[in-house]
């Protein structure tokens, strides 16, 4: 497996074409004995939201998981702009929701891979911690429980800690599922207005009205690329059905 990272481009994109943020081609990825994804092959674009979608067990999280780093590729290569580790915001359900721990000291978790969990935060990582809560329209909740709020401002709360890794790419694991039609379409914008921050966001979703709101998407079926491209290019009716009917 071969990993390498290119430089970002100083200079804008020229339109209509985005310089990929992330390229891979002929990706194998998965778990001891069991491979997930296939010669996958595919392209996510700078500043732009990109939604991985597919039926469950598709391979969604295992795609994420390589590009946050923290699966190991089996084959093929990948290359990246940028030189911050991506930041990985889990499926909520992942996270324990009863720990006793405030929002504010979740977002500075955000500030460990640099500091690390033992070492005092400094004034810079404070500023940080306060503009990503700031940014997330959480700063009144930073003295909350995380286990006292609603479904989505801890979703918030799980995001201001991505952006407090200060990192250009922004992975996330079916952000909007189990929320309100509300909290679902505050997330939706917020991510999307993060593009303007200098951010490249990702997100897996099950969600098609989140799926065609976004710049560009990757269909996957059984570890395996069915489409890419604009959404209402991709998520046509006809493959849709095809990806949810041979399940
Ligand atoms: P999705 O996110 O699209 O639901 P996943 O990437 O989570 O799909 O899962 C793809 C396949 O990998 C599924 O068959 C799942 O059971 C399997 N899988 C996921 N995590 C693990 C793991 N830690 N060990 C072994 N198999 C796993």
């Amino acid at each position: 497996m071969k990993t390498m990272f290119i430089k970002p481009s100083s200079s804008p994109a020229p339109p209509p074409e985005r310089t990929a943020h992330i390229r891979f081609s002929e990706l194998c990825a998965g778990y001891p004995g069991r491979p997930v994804l296939h010669q996958v092959t595919a392209e996510i674009p700078h500043l732009a939201t990109t939604v991985l979608v597919g039926p469950n067990g598709s391979g969604k999280s295992t795609l994420l998981g390589v590009l946050a780093g923290v699966i190991k590729p089996t084959s093929g290569v990948l290359l990246r702009t940028g030189d911050r580790p991506p930041a990985f915001v889990p499926q909520r359900g992942a996270v324990g929701d009863t720990l006793p721990l405030t929002v504010r000291q979740t977002v500075e978790m955000g500030r460990w891979g640099d500091r690390g969990p033992w070492r005092r935060l400094t004034r810079r990582d404070h500023a940080t911690v306060d503009a990503a809560l700031d940014r997330l329209g959480i700063g009144a909740l930073a003295s909350r429980q995380l286990g006292e709020l609603s479904g989505g401002q801890r979703q918030r709360a799980l995001i201001a800690q991505g952006l407090a890794q200060e990192s250009d790419l922004l992975l996330l694991d079916e952000p909007t599922t189990g929320l309100d039609p509300e909290a679902r379409e505050r997330i939706g914008e917020l991510l999307t207005a993060l593009v303007a921050d200098g951010v490249t966001v990702v997100q897996a979703t099950h969600d098609l009205q989140v799926a065609h709101a976004a710049d560009a998407c990757l269909l996957l079926q059984n570890g395996r690329l069915t489409g890419q491209g604009r959404p209402e290019q991709v998520l046509t009716t006809s493959a849709l059905t095809q990806v949810w009917q041979t399940l």
